[in-house]
C-alpha cells in the first residue's frame, strides 16, 4: 500500500467509531490466511480477535473459498421476491435443524443489526395481530449490545448505545439490571427478582424480553449463569412476552455449545443469528422464529410480514454459509472450543494476580480480562503489534475470540502477549 493511500484512508473513509478530524491509526492489511494477518510491511500478527467473532474456520479456508468459487461463476446475486434458489433453501435447512426446537421460519437479512429490526419487528406485528397493539415496548438488560442501527440501538445498553444523543428519537424501552451470578457461581435466586418486577409492573406493553444468552459481548464481555435463561423463559411465558435471543456473537459454537441458549436448555421465540454464519466470509444474518408467530404475523392485519432487504438471502452468502455449517459439523468443532477453553483457562488465569488486573472469565473460545481501568487503546494496540499479535481492547475489556483451528503454540503466544502486555502498562 502506498503512502498516499493511506493518507486517502485517513482523509476520507470512516472507520467503525472514530473521529473524522482525528482518526485513530489503521494498519494496512495485505491478506490473511488461517489464524494469520499479514502487514502490508510483512509483520505477520496472530488473530485474536476471529474479525469480530466471525471467521471461526480460520482466514482463506479452502472448502469456504471452494463453495465461494462455484456459486460465484453460477450465480452470484438475484432477487429474493418472486425468485427461490436452492443456497438459501440448504440453508434454511440447516438453520432449522441446528438451530433450538421449534424455530423453523427463516427471514434472511443482510446484517446483524437488520436481524435484530426484523425480530422486534416481529414481535410487534405478532402483539398487533392479536390485537394487543399496546404491547409494544420492549424489556432488555443493562449492558446489552444489539447493533447500531435505531432500532438495535434503543435495546443496547444506554450508555454503550449512546441512548443520550439520540434520546429525542429512540423509542424508551425497559432495562433490567444485567445478571450478577457468573456461569461457575452458584445461582442466586435473587438474580432474576429485578426481571420478574419489571414484567410484573409493566408485562400489558411488553412485546418481547430481548437479550444475549450466557454472554454479553461487545456491552461488556459479562458471562452469567444459566439459571438465569431459564427463569427468563418461564417469566415470559407467564407475562405473555415473547423471548428474543440475540445469539449474533454467540452462535455457531462459540460459548462450547451449537447455540448458548441450550447452556439453559431453553428455546427462544425468535432467535437472530449473523456474525460466523458465513465463518467471516461475508455479510450475512438470519431471523427464525416459530410457526405460531410467523402464522398469527401472517393472518394479521397487514397479511404479511413488513420487510424485504435488496440483498435478502444473497445466493453467494447462503452458500459459503452451507459450506461454513457442514465445516462445523464434519470438525468437531465444539471439541476444538473446549480445548480452547481448557488453555485459556490456564493460561489466562496468572493474570488475576497482576495489580492493574480486575476479573479473568473464560468461557467456550473466548477469554477475558477486565482491567481496573481503562487502556490507552492506542498505545496498547501499538504494544500488541509489537508482540506481533492482533488483540484490540476496548474500554477496561482486553478480551479475545480466536478461530476454532487455532494451534495450541499459536494461542499460547497469544495469551502470553495479552499477560506481557498488560503487565507493563
Ligand atoms: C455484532 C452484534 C450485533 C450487530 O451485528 P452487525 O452485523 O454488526 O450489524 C448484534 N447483536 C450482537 C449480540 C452482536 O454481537
Amino acid at each position: 500500500m502506498t503512502p498516499e493511500q493511506l493518507k486517502f484512508d485517513r482523509e476520507h473513509i470512516w472507520h467503525p467509531y472514530t473521529s473524522m478530524t482525528n482518526p485513530t491509526p489503521c494498519l494496512p492489511v495485505a491478506s490473511t490466511q488461517g489464524t494469520c494477518i499479514t502487514l502490508s510491511t510483512g509483520e505477520q500478527l496472530i488473530d485474536g480477535m476471529s474479525s469480530w467473532w466471525s471467521a471461526i474456520h480460520g482466514y482463506s479456508n479452502s472448502q469456504l473459498n471452494e463453495a465461494a468459487h462455484q456459486q460465484i461463476d453460477n450465480m452470484s446475486h438475484v432477487m429474493f421476491g418472486g425468485l427461490t434458489h436452492e443456497p438459501a433453501i440448504e440453508l434454511a435447512k440447516k438453520l432449522v435443524q441446528i438451530t433450538p426446537a421449534s424455530l423453523d421460519k427463516v427471514f434472511f437479512a443482510d446484517s446483524g443489526s437488520v436481524a435484530v429490526e426484523v425480530a422486534i419487528k416481529m414481535a410487534l406485528q405478532y402483539w398487533q395481530a392479536k390485537g394487543k397493539s399496546k404491547k409494544h415496548r420492549l424489556i432488555s438488560l443493562l449492558n446489552g449490545y444489539h447493533g447500531d442501527t435505531f432500532g438495535a440501538m434503543a435495546v443496547c445498553d444506554p450508555i454503550n448505545g449512546m441512548h443520550d444523543i439520540f434520546s429525542d428519537i429512540l423509542p424508551k424501552h425497559y432495562f433490567a439490571p444485567s445478571p450478577s451470578t457468573t456461569f461457575d457461581q452458584e445461582w442466586d435466586p435473587k438474580d432474576i427478582a429485578p426481571l420478574e418486577q419489571i414484567l410484573s409492573d409493566n408485562h400489558q406493553n411488553i412485546a418481547a424480553l430481548i437479550l444475549e444468552p450466557i454472554v454479553q459481548g461487545a456491552g461488556g464481555m459479562r458471562i452469567y449463569h444459566p439459571q438465569y435463561l431459564v427463569h427468563a423463559r418461564e417469566l415470559c411465558d407467564k407475562y405473555d412476552v415473547l423471548l428474543i435471543a440475540d445469539e449474533i456473537a454467540t452462535g455457531f459454537g462459540r460459548t462450547g455449545k451449537m447455540f448458548a441458549c441450550e447452556h439453559a436448555a431453553i428455546s427462544p421465540d425468535i432467535i437472530c443469528l449473523g456474525k460466523a454464519l458465513t465463518g467471516g466470509y461475508m455479510t450475512l444474518a438470519a431471523t427464525l422464529t416459530t410457526k405460531k408467530i410467523a402464522d398469527t404475523i401472517s393472518n394479521g392485519g397487514a397479511g404479511c410480514f413488513m420487510h424485504g432487504p435488496t440483498f435478502m438471502g444473497n445466493p453467494l452468502a447462503c452458500a459459503v454459509a452451507n459450506a461454513s455449517i457442514d465445516l462445523l459439523l464434519a470438525k468437531d468443532s465444539l471439541a476444538q472450543v473446549a480445548a480452547i477453553e481448557q488453555q485459556l483457562k490456564v493460561e489466562l488465569e496468572p493474570a488475576r494476580a497482576l495489580d492493574c488486573v480486575a476479573d479473568v472469565r473464560v468461557i467456550g473460545a473466548i477469554g477475558v480480562i477486565e482491567l481496573k481501568q481503562p487502556v490507552d487503546s492506542v498505545k496498547i494496540q501499538q504494544q500488541f503489534v509489537e508482540q506481533r499479535v492482533w488483540v484490540r481492547p476496548f474500554g477496561k475489556l482486553v478480551y479475545i475470540m480466536p478461530a476454532y483451528v487455532m494451534d495450541t503454540a499459536s494461542l499460547s503466544k497469544l495469551t502470553s502477549a495479552i499477560i506481557h502486555v498488560i503487565a507493563n502498562q
